[in-house]
């Protein structure tokens, strides 16, 4: 157990450190080629294991594109965001929406009697470099 712990309290630091630079959503594969580079061995499960607790810990938030990857980022205070993905180059950019999307949960509430507890939103296009 002690071994285990020493070994897993790097990755987790490691993870973190690699979000919080990169600043955009990345994938489990993606998380553990930069572990690589930081000479950092991890496996899959492991690294999975981390960003679930992180997630628990709400370090991080999950994001999800239309493909069947989930993505990771750092979780900022209070930086409830969206993003703008584009599917040319492949950059994302975070957006906030100035009312977001409050108004809509209190009609789907009214409306389905749902409770929306979360939500995902995510625009896909072209970024300024990639249309003319
Ligand atoms: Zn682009
Ligand atoms: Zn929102």
């Amino acid at each position: 157990m002690t071994k285990n712990n020493t070994r897993t309290t790097p990755i987790r630091t490691a993870i973190l450190e690699i979000l919080s630079k990169i600043k955009k959503p990345l994938t489990t594969q993606e998380i553990l080629c930069a572990l690589d580079k930081k000479n950092i061995n991890a496996n899959k499960t492991t690294v999975y294991r981390q960003l679930e607790s992180l997630k628990k810990n709400h370090l991080v938030n999950e994001v999800h594109f239309n493909d069947r990857n989930t993505r990771y980022e750092i979780n900022e205070e209070g930086s409830h965001h969206h993003h703008l993905v584009c599917i040319k180059c492949k950059k994302v950019d975070d957006i906030s929406l100035p009312e977001d999307l409050h108004d809509q949960e209190k009609i789907v509430l009214k409306k389905n009697n749902f409770k929306v507890l979360q939500h995902y939103l995510e625009f896909f296009g072209l970024c300024k470099n990639c249309h003319k």
